[in-house]
């Protein structure tokens, strides 16, 4: 193959070189490639050493994402705009299976843990985070329950659910991941993401605010994840503007636009247009949850 293509990483067809995009944190540029076949996109250059990227600059929101403060929410929970995501996650997961006390979540890559935390305070299930890193500790500390490499292994096969938040744009080799997230589940359990949509971008995705080379080197569009999921053992569902999405999506577009506090006036504005509007230009809701099989 020639420099400027390589193998999808999804479906092994030819993705071409698309162009570079450089980075502001680390000032270099990084090559996206693109399949057409099934529309994944990935930096084919990515930093790949975790320690500096997810470094405890990156999670104050000093690191390669201006936009991540995850120690202000984890010391501030109830003021956080972040609540608004919990909420809405919540709400989702409820729209989609029940929950019981015995019921067993796991929020893979879940940051500080403050859905954890928010969780074990409004779902009634038993819930455990799972992250590497300098902020695991500080959230380990602060009395989140995560679970070890180890106790996941033992864990194979026994979760509800398993969620994952803005994770597989992290990914390098997202196949492999989501095959552990399958391995995790139980027959029939629940795989519930967030992660950008791609395709409103597909013709120009170097200009897409998302793209951020340094920490975000993998992109899908609907039909991507879609067959991901067929791939690791997932049947794929579509389920729309389903409840809790409104929620979610207001903490989008507060965090966008960099608003860290909830505050009085956004409780006035007219969120349920707003976010219908955001979700049609940005396919919020487009993209798929898993089942396991
Ligand atoms: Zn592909």
């Amino acid at each position: 193959m020639t420099p400027d293509i390589k193998a999808c990483k999804i479906c092994g067809a030819e993705a071409r070189l698309v162009g570079d995009k450089q980075g502001k944190y680390r000032r270099q540029p990084f090559n996206l490639y693109q399949c057409r076949n099934c529309g994944f996109a990935f930096i084919g250059n990515p930093w790949l050493d975790y320690e500096d990227i997810y470094s405890q600059a990156y999670y104050r929101g000093q690191g390669a994402d201006p936009l991540v403060d995850y120690v202000f929410e984890l010391e501030h929970p109830e003021a956080t705009v972040r609540q608004y995501e919990w909420r809405g996650i919540l709400e989702a997961i409820r729209s989609f299976v029940p929950l019981q006390q015995q019921t067993r979540w796991l929020d893979f890559g879940c940051g500080n843990g403050g859905l954890v935390r928010y969780c074990r305070s409004n779902a009634g299930c038993s819930i455990w985070g799972y992250e590497h890193g300098w902020i695991r500790d500080v959230a380990a500390n602060s009395g989140i329950p995560f679970l070890s490499d180890e106790e996941l292994r033992s864990a194979k096969g026994s979760f509800d659910i398993v969620t994952a938040i803005e994770v597989l744009e992290h990914l390098s080799n997202p196949l492999e991941q989501l095959k552990q997230i399958r391995s995790l589940l139980r027959p029939g359990g629940l795989f519930f993401f967030t992660t950008g949509n791609l395709a409103p971008q597909r013709e120009d995705p170097l200009s897409w605010s998302y793209l951020v080379p340094e920490i975000h080197i993998g992109f899908y569009e609907p039909k991507t994840l879609e067959k991901a999921l067929q791939e690791t053992g997932f049947r794929a569902a579509f389920h729309g503007f389903s409840p809790g999405f409104e929620d979610i999506i207001r903490f989008k577009i507060l965090k966008s636009l960099r608003f860290r506090r909830k505050s009085a006036w956004q409780a006035v504005l007219p969120w349920g247009t707003l976010t219908r509007m955001a979700d049609s230009r940005f396919g919020v809701t487009a993209h798929p949850i898993g089942w396991a099989e």
